[in-house]
């Protein structure tokens, strides 16, 4: 009998004496059962990494690695390590009503189930804390504290995974967002300064503010650990979490095959690294900016020119985006926005009006409640699918839920179940 027969068949012995071993531990603490479809998968991936095994330490060593995989419950069930490992792998999910009325599949990723701060913002903030981590710039419980200037979503997300990981969190934010906002951050423990909007020549501009209440903690003898200012708007943290994790995701989801993606902007970054992600395999996918009013992406986009000059920042003192729309739009040219904007092929600007409105729609004939920077990308994805034609497949996001938009937002739109609920997609998309 030749070497490798044997050490399989040896393999594939103390294989299954390692497998019952492994299950009946796992018995004894749960109702789990041998023959549910996770045993089966277990059982089979046992078969197909035994029967690679051609010699003795090889088998060695796999019988090994299986045994306390095993016992830790890896592949069996589904456990997540920490909150951390509920960040990524969101749903994708086809939007019934208006992939109906498109004749085009309008497919949304949930990014609000993204489970620490149930935003996309969970991938950056991880990102942004893992690779601080890399570099030594943050150790767990010595007081060392992340600094971040946000609307509000990217600080709850930073907020929760500074609790899990041993860090402490203090968030500038503008005074106009909903005040769900800073109720999470507070109840996550977060330091919560709201500022006055400004524009980014104001030092006291709340991204501003941010950078310089990380120096100064650094710089400060009374405080433990150090400053550290996250900058989601310049870090390349931002658009790489969106480019090895969003992106990915939504080509494999769709098997690679969709016409274009759909994203607001805020600080560009998921916008740029599915963009660079997806156009690296699919070079013929439209990436399609949506764009709320007040934002001079749109104009940047189409014309070549971020606003009119009267319009500049820094030449008017009052706050310039006037809108109900939260978490996207901008004024100035990001790096996050900059590394995919020569890859924007277009934008479809999106008033408040539609966004309400297409709020309350998804809600009466979907049961999907959420944001407003979802409700812009939602009309923009079924504007682009009309444009376009039925028989297109059109991927956009889900951004975040609609309970934190309950005071704002949500407060100016119509009543759900109410008298004009039965304004049609074709009044909203022309709204
Ligand atoms: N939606 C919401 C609710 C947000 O808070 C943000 C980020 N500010 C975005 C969308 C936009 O994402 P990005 O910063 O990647 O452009």
């Amino acid at each position: 009998m030749p070497d490798y027969t044997r050490y399989y068949i040896a393999g594939a012995f103390l294989g299954g004496v390692v497998l019952t071993a492994a299950y009946n531990r796992r018995l004894t603490n749960s109702s789990d059962c041998n023959n549910s479809p996770d045993a089966s998968k277990q059982q089979h991936k046992i078969l197909a990494i035994l029967s690679k095994i051609n010699d003795l330490d090889t088998l060695k060593k796999t019988l090994v690695e299986l045994e306390s995989s095993l016992v830790r419950g890896e592949g069996a069930g589904d456990i997540k390590e920490g909150i951390e490992g509920c960040i990524g792998n969101t749903p994708l999910i086809r939007i019934k009503s208006l992939s109906e009325y498109t004749g085009c599949d309008i497919l949304v990723k949930a990014e609000f189930l993204n489970g620490a701060g149930n935003s996309p913002k969970d991938r950056v903030a991880l990102s942004i804390i893992e690779k601080a981590e890399e570099k030594g710039l943050l150790i767990p419980n010595s007081g060392d504290t992340i600094y971040e200037g946000t609307v509000g979503s990217t600080g709850i997300s930073l907020a929760a995974i500074c609790r899990a990981r041993g860090y402490k969190a203090h968030i500038c934010m503008p005074n106009d967002m909903a005040v769900e906002k800073s109720d999470i951050l507070l109840k996550l423990g977060a330091e919560v300064e709201r500022v006055k909007p400004a524009p980014i020549v104001d030092q006291k501009q709340f991204v501003n503010l941010a950078r310089t209440r990380a120096a100064e903690h650094t710089a400060s003898a009374d405080k433990p650990g150090r400053g550290l200012f996250a900058d989601q708007f310049e870090t390349e943290a931002n658009w790489r979490a969106h480019f090895t994790g969003t992106g990915p995701e939504i080509y494999e989801q769709t098997g690679g095959s969709l016409d274009a993606f759909v994203s607001g902007a805020g600080t560009g970054g998921t916008i740029s690294g599915v963009a660079l992600f997806l156009k690296s395999r699919l070079p013929a996918v439209k990436i399609i900016l949506a764009d709320p009013p007040g934002s001079g992406l749109f104009n940047r986009v189409k014309y070549g020119v971020m606003f009119d000059p009267k319009e500049k920042e820094g030449t008017r003192r009052r706050h310039q985006v006037d809108t109900i729309v939260e978490g996207i739009g901008i004024n100035r040219i990001t790096h996050n926005f900059d590394v995919g904007r020569e890859l924007i092929d277009d934008a479809i600007r999106v008033n408040d009006d539609q966004a309400a409105s297409m709020a309350r729609w998804l809600v009466e004939h979907d049961g999907i409640f959420v944001g407003s920077s979802s409700a812009v990308n939602c009309v923009a994805a079924t504007k682009l699918a009309t444009q376009l034609g039925p028989g297109h497949r059109i991927v956009t996001l889900l951004c975040d839920s609609g309970a934190r938009h309950l005071s704002k937002f949500w407060a100016q739109t119509k009543p759900v179940g109410g008298a004009e609920n039965d304004v049609t997609l074709e009044q909203i998309l022309n709204a």
